[in-house]
Order: C-alpha cells, then structure tokens, then sequence
C-alpha cells in the first residue's frame, strides 16, 4: 500500500495537495519534489508524510523527488509553517520564499563547475597592437590564485580574448583552490579597535550563543559603537563551525560595514541581498544549506534562509521600517529572527539609537533584557540638537539665512556639512499662480512631482512620467511655478551659495546607478568640505567623521500626520540623522528648522534622550489602545472601482465581530486611488494576539470560499507598518 503525502504549492492558495507517495520513494518533510498539476507539472514541497489518505478521491503519484534531502532543513521548515499561520500568508507561497529562484523552478541544487584561468609566462610576448589581450592578460596575472571566467567577463573582457590568450597557452585552465572551512580561520584577520570601558559593560551583558534563547535589546546612541559591540561578540563567542545571521536594513547603502566585517571575519562573511544574482544566490543558499561556518550579512528575506547550525542572530537598527515587507507575504524580519532564535535555542540581539516602540515595550516588560550604552565611542560627543522657528523667515531652497550662515562656518572651519530634505524630486508640486491648477497624476489621487533635471512630472506612487510643461497646462499662463521643497531645488541653491564647494546629492534618483553611492561615500570619506543634501537615505547607519553640521529642513511633515505611527517614525529619522554629526573627534552640531518650535515631540529631541521621548510616545499608544499594547491586523482590498473594494471589506466587518475586538472602517485608504486602482481597507484591533490569530485564520478561509467581482483583490496585512 503506498502511502499518501502532502505537499504545499508554490501557489497563492490557502491549501495543500495530496499525493501518492511511490513505493522505495521515502519522502521527508521540506523535500522537493515534482508532481502532476492539471495538465502540467509543479516542484512541490512535502509538508506531511504518511497521513490518512482521504476517502472516496483517486491521488495521483507523486512523479520524483528532486533530490534525496529536504531543501528545507527542520528548522527552517518549522519557521516558516509558524509564519504562514502568523501572518496569514499561504504555506506553500511561505516555504518557497526560502528558496532561490532556480530551485523553486525545480532546477538542480547543484553549481555548475566553473572554469577557473591563471597567467603563466609574461605579456611581453603578445604582439604590440595585442592591446587588448595585454590587458587582460595582466588582469589575470594579478590574481594569482587565479580567476573565474564569469569575473573576466564580468571585468569587461570576451570570449574570443580569453580563447585567443589559451591558444598561445598564456593562460591556463586550472583548478581553483578548494573553498574550505580552513580558509575561514580568523587569525589571519585584523581587528579594529579595542572595546571601551562602556562598550565592555554592554558586551558583558551579551548572553552567549551556547546558553539557549534570549533576546536582547541594545540600546546604544549613534555612534556608541554597537557594530563594534557585534564584531567583538562574534570574534569571542561564535565558535569555529557555527553560522551566525547578522540582518542589516539596505546593504547596498552601507558598504562600509560589510567592510568591516571583511576586516575582522575574512572570508567568512557572506552576504546576501536584492542585487544578487540567480547564481550568486544559489551559491550562498547551498553553503548556508550545507552548514558552512559562515557570517551572512543580508537583508529582511536572509532570515528565511536554511541555516543548520545558526548559533547567533543580530538585528542592526531594528527600528527600521524596511524589515517589513509591503507586500505578498507581509512579514517582519526582526520579528520572524526573534522566532527564529526561540525555535533555535539561540541568543538574538536588537540594535538600535532609536528602538521601535515595540521592542522598547517588549523590554519594559521584560521580555527582552535592555541594554544601555548612552555614551559615544571613541573621543566623539553627541551632538548639541537646537530648533530653529522659520515661520516668518525667508528661505531660500528651504534653507533659512541662520542655517545658510551656519553652512558657511562649518565650511570655513573646514568640515563638512549635510542637509536632510523629505522629498527627492525638485518641488513636490507645481502649481499656476492666475488659476491655482495643481498637476495631478492621471492615475492615482496625488500631485506629480517636478524633477528638473530631467525635466518630467513623476509619481511616486506609481511609474507614470510625463513631460514637464514650461506653461500652465490648463489656461497656459507663465505664472507656473514650483511649489514647496525636494532635494534637487535645495540642491541648486547650495550650489549657487557655495560655488566653490562640491554639493553631492544622495536619494533615490541620484543613487541609481550601480557604484554611484560608493563614489559617494568615497568622495564624502576623502574628509575636505563638501555638503551633502539628501533623504532618509542619509539617515541609515553611515560613518561620516567629519560631518559636524547636519541641517533638517523642514521636520514638521510627521507631527500631524493620521498614521499612528508618524510621530514615532519622525523622531526616529531626526535622530539618526542627527547621529550623523559629530561622529569623529570634532563635536558636532544639529540645526531643525520648523514651523512648531513649541512641540513638546520637538522639544525633547534637543535633550536628544530617546528613551524618553520612547516613553512618551508609549503613553499615547496605550491610552489609545494602539499596538504595542494591542495586536492589529489590517484588511486592504483594491478594485476597479470603490464600491466593489469597500463591497468585499463590508462582507469581512460582521465576520470579525467577537468580543474584545473592535473593527475601524471600512474606509478609502489616504490614497484612495494608485495606479487606477481603488483601495480601502478595514483595520482589526484587539487586546489578544492569540484571539486575532484564530479571528483572522477563520476570516481568511471564508475570503477564500467567497467570489468577488475579477477585478477585486484583497489581502491582510498583520502587524501593520503603514496604517494610511
Ligand atoms: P554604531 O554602530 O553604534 O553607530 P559604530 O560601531 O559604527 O557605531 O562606531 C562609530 C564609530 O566609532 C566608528 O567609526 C568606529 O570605528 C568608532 N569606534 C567604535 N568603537 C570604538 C572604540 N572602542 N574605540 C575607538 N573608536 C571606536
Ligand atoms: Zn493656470
Ligand atoms: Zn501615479
């Protein structure tokens, strides 16, 4: 008899699929397997085994197993099965997260061998006009354990350059140098500075990976040296064969750690993130499966990777919002570590200037044990934080006359200075002064913003672009002028106060290009004067030493906002950037610029106490019964048209009536139209995260069974960042 198993699909679909498993087939749960699907064939994943076949229904055979081990190892497996019932989200949508694109395709999980190419003999005997085989040939020269044809190709060199260096046997086929555990021995590395006396303290606190699950809360202002901290724990504690997770919020924008940890781990440090590669990819995911001792660095989906001998997991700048997905399966990364850490017996640790309100809470009430370093590493200070009123000052780009003069100062003294702007683009809107026509977006309910330099109209809600027009679109006068601040105007003006300083600006636009943040950062690094002006970019864990000034523009945007979580996420933003200031041995300085000089939000940011003002913010949560004191989950749905989107949430209202639980809406979201599509959403809240787990999980399955008009979708999002 053989017998039945399950399999999740990697399907959006609330449900799992019954197989025949083949005799001399012995399947274990996370396995891949291929099976019949309608007409064609799916990679599936055995979820169960061995379990009572249903009654009265012919299953089909499974077809073959990919391979003879479960891609997905226990653990993996077990977290991902927690985090498909905690937020909601289809099983078989979960588990194939935590594959490579290859391998959900059903590709082999195996690395095609690569050819590897080292130099013998010298370039000297090429021909004079070889120049371009000359090159290549030094190239390779350099790296003397040689190189991989990918890497040659990758440096801008051919195929026929290469073949043509072989048949004058230049170049030699080799095999590469075997990467073993042995190269990932640490001695060989330097290290960076010893821990200060504080720092020492805080590290002390730091439970070992050996001593079973706990979860650590490191509160350390900016520039306390907490990846320091980090890079001494794993130095001492994390032993020759282990893995450790290190989740950071953008890679991409902060090079530099990698580095550091490069320095200290060597060889060791793998990293993982969006820019990867299908291969590259598939070759960190096999030494992660493998349980190579590596350090991976990634962000927010690096959590969901096959770890089999994970001993240490640490969340940098846990605060940050970019470890919640926004969309398919919403979950968080920091949270799903802190999981992961208690499924795994291991420490976690949380680092932050600014902790989220949640950890903070969680914390408080001890169940994360908080750890306090409130003092800067090295000879640095913390920044003198002071509010500047601009509500009857001219400005100039946003920038008022104290804060150019303050500019001015910091460039004479020879440091350099950066300028905190809200919004990429030239102004965010443009708007006729004889009719008062605003440019809006054709496709959703928000204003296009003015980017100058390449003179469009772009939403940034959606993709749509159009050309910017010189004249009022609709009664054509020529007293159609931007309005309000974006980085490209603040920009100009910087260049035009301060010719003889380079002005460099960091967003979204001007970072686009692969290695642009790196010349950047190069160029802000090479320590002469220089401003730069950018958005919440700059705010994220950058080591400026000779930044002393940082101005914020305009801070006023979060204080009124009706996302619960503005005020939070404002102060946050401000004191990261601010953080920036005063890094290195100068002190340094912080100038905001606002319109509410008398804010009780703001004014406690110039005692610069975070704590405080986290305790603050609490108060409000609380005697709003928000998260973290409850659990919220909401519902979104988006249509062809309003009715139909608040027609579906009107359906779910009655279904989430049960006591405890309060239900806010249905209402059209803050933009209630996005790419011409129609949204709403219906907020859950209630005083019991096991209640809403059940609540939602019945919601769900009903949703499931209901048809709603084609174009209708909705979607539940638990623990919500976005609330808007
Ligand atoms: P954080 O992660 O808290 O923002 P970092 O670890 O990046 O802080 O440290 C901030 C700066 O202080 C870095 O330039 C770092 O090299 C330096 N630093 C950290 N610890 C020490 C120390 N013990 N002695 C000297 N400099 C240190
Ligand atoms: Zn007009
Ligand atoms: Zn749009």
């Amino acid at each position: 008899m053989p017998s039945t198993v399950r399999i999740a699909l990697n399907r959006p679909l609330r449900r799992l699929f019954d197989y025949l498993a083949p005799e001399g087939l012995a399947l274990k749960p996370g396995q891949r397997v291929r099976v019949p699907f309608g007409y064609q064939q799916a990679v599936g994943l055995v979820v169960e085994t061995d379990i009572e076949p249903p009654a009265g229904i012919t299953l089909k055979p499974v077809q073959s197993a990919v391979e003879n081990w479960p891609a997905l190892p226990d653990e993996t497996f077990q977290l991902l099965s927690w985090a498909s019932d905690y937020y909601q989200h289809p099983l078989g949508e979960c588990l194939f997260t935590a594959l490579p694109a290859a391998l959900r395709r059903g590709r082999s999980a195996t690395e095609k061998s690569e050819d590897w190419w080292q130099a013998f003999g010298s370039s000297a005997v090429l021909p004079a006009n070889a120049h371009k085989q000359k090159t290549l040939m030094d190239w390779i020269a350099q790296h003397k354990q040689g190189v991989k044809s990918s890497d040659i190709i990758k440096a801008g060199f051919t195929r026929p350059q290469l073949k043509a260096l072989r048949d004058k046997e230049l170049v030699r086929a080799i095999t590469p140098a075997k990467e073993s555990t042995q190269s990932h021995r640490c001695d060989e590395t330097i290290g960076g500075p010893e821990l200060s006396a504080a720092q020492t303290e805080a590290a002390s606190k730091l439970p070992l990976p050996t001593s079973g699950f706990s979860a650590s809360l490191l509160y350390g202002i900016t520039g306390s040296g907490k990846t320091e901290i980090y890079l001494h724990y794993l130095k001492q504690n994390l032993s020759a064969r282990d893995q450790a997770l290190v989740l950071v919020p953008e890679i991409n924008l902060t090079p530099q750690t990698v580095a550091r940890f490069q320095r200290y781990f060597g060889e060791r440090i793998l990293v993982w993130h969006s820019a990867l590669n299908d291969s590259e990819r598939l070759h960190a995911w096999l030494k992660i499966r493998n349980g190579e001792p590596v350090i991976l660095i990634g962000t927010r989906s690096a959590v969901l990777l096959p770890f089999t001998a994970l001993k240490t997991l640490i969340v940098d700048e846990e605060h940050d919002s970019s470890y919640k997905q926004g969309e398919g399966f919403r979950y968080s990364g920091r949270d799903v570590a802190v999981y992961r850490a208690h499924l795994n017996r291991c420490p976690v640790i949380l680092g932050s200037a600014t902790p989220s309100l949640e950890s903070y809470h969680n914390a408080l009430a001890g169940k994360y044990q908080l750890i306090r370093l409130e003092e800067r590493a090295g000879e640095a200070k913390p920044p003198a934080v002071s509010l500047l009123d601009i509500r009857s000052r001219p400005l100039e780009g946003g920038l008022s006359r104290p804060a150019l003069q303050a500019i001015q100062q910091t460039l004479d003294d020879g440091n350099q200075a950066l300028v905190f702007v809200n919004r990429r683009g030239f102004a965010p809107v443009m708007m006729c002064f004889d009719c008062g026509h605003m440019v809006e977006c054709p496709r959703c309910d928000t204003r296009l913003t003015y980017h100058r330099r390449d003179r469009a109209m772009r939403c940034h809600h959606c993709d749509y672009q159009a050309p910017a027009t010189e004249t009022c679109p609709k009664c054509k006068s020529e007293a159609f002028k931007p309005v309000g601040q974006g980085t490209e105007q603040t920009e100009d003006i910087l260049a035009a106060s301060f010719p003889d300083t380079p002005v460099v600006r960091v967003d979204r636009d001007s970072t686009q290009r692969k290695g642009s943040i790196q010349s950047i950062l190069k160029q802000v690094n090479s320590g002469k004067p220089c401003i730069l002006v950018g958005t919440q970019m700059l705010a994220k864990g950058h080591d400026f030493p000779n930044v002393t000034l940082v101005i914020v523009i305009n801070a006023d945007g979060g204080l009124f906002s009706v996302d619960f979580r503005a005020p939070e996420q404002l102060v946050q933003t401000l004191l990261q950037v601010s953080g920036r200031a005063g890094r290195g041995a100068k002190s340094g300085k912080v100038v905001v610029q606002t319109c509410h000089s008398d804010h009780p939000l703001l004014k406690s940011l110039c005692h610069g106490r975070y704590l405080d003002m986290a305790d603050q913010l609490l108060e409000e949560r609380e005697s709003g019964q928000l998260p973290p004191f409850r659990a919220m989950a909401i519902f979104r749905a988006e249509a062809d048209t309003m009715e139909q989107s608040l027609q579906v949430l009107d359906r779910i209202k009655p279904l989430a009536n049960a006591p405890g639980v309060e239900t806010w809406g249905p209402l059209p979201a803050l933009i209630a139209r996005r790419a011409d599509r129609h949204r709403a959403q219906l907020i859950v809240n209630t005083d019991n995260r096991r209640r809403l787990n059940k609540l939602l999980t019945g919601i769900c399955q009903t949703l499931e069974q209901e048809k709603f008009p084609k174009s209708t979708k909705w979607m539940i999002d638990v623990d919500p960042q976005e609330t808007g």
